[in-house]
């Protein structure tokens, strides 16, 4: 019998797979498609739903809700297909209005932060827990500014606090409003850190999340930390949009 010669072009190779993972971002085309950003523990998943909003998909796909998935991808098109969806957990706590903000912050910076492909298990528990503790915390705020900062350090994104961002002289401890680095007394027009903000600022790489926990900051030392992590994130990594609607103390930054 001879051979049936396929051409290669003509060959249509698809696969399927279950993923599970939490809704990162959402975002619905005028088409009536729904796009999802995932974070799983294999990494970031960009997921389209096909006409997903008049269908049962498009609650099951809602922001922040842990899900499982069947994906399918064809090779050359980069956006996978979500056929099916199903639930494995949401969070209610999140929809309380003093809540909400904050895992809308945390997920706008997970998702700037991890790019699709890179394989993290940890920045997707780390996401998972903050999420959780924005959700059902006494302080959600504090569980945010920790786990915000958790993950940058995760991410590689490590402010310097041995050397002045511009002369490198030792143990700075002034807030540098571009950088979101530290400055010494001479090269800084601000006055410098309480005590509480340089510590956390020294630390927080090294300290575990269950520490950092333990040591909450007050109203104005938070403020001083939003600052520096607002400042230092726009410089090092990009924008998060969030940051501007969601904190007021950040409201002119
Ligand atoms: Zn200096």
């Amino acid at each position: 019998m001879p051979a049936v010669r396929v051409p290669v072009g003509a060959r249509v190779r698809s696969r399927t797979a279950n993923r599970s993972g939490i809704v990162l971002r959402r975002h619905v085309t005028p088409a009536g498609d729904i796009i999802v950003t995932l974070l799983t523990p294999q990494g970031k998943l960009k997921l389209i739903a096909r006409g997903g909003v008049r269908g049962p998909l498009s609650s099951v796909l809602s922001l922040f809700h842990h899900v499982l998935v069947q994906v399918y991808q064809t090779p050359g098109n980069d956006l996978a297909t979500a056929k099916q969806a199903s639930l494995e957990g949401a969070l209610a706590g999140l929809a309380v209005p003093e809540r909400y903000p904050y895992a809308h912050l945390l997920s706008e910076l997970a998702d700037l932060l991890f790019q699709e492909g890179e394989f993290s298990e940890v920045a997707f528990d780390l996401y998972a827990g903050g999420l959780r503790g924005v959700s059902r915390h006494e302080d959600p705020e504090w569980v945010c500014l920790v786990m915000s900062y958790k993950l940058l350090a995760l991410a590689g994104f490590v402010p310097q606090t041995a050397a002045c961002a511009v002369c490198a002289a030792p143990h700075p401890e002034h807030p540098d409003p571009n950088s979101g680095q530290l400055l010494c007394r001479p090269c800084a027009g601000l006055p410098a850190f309480g005590e509480d903000v340089l510590g956390f600022l020294r630390h927080f790489p090294r300290h575990s999340v269950r520490t950092l926990m333990e040591e909450p900051l007050g109203a104005a030392g938070r403020a001083e930390l939003w600052r520096a992590l607002e400042r230092f994130v726009a410089v090092q990594v990009g924008r998060v949009q969030s940051w501007r609607v969601n904190l007021p103390q950040l409201a002119g930054a």
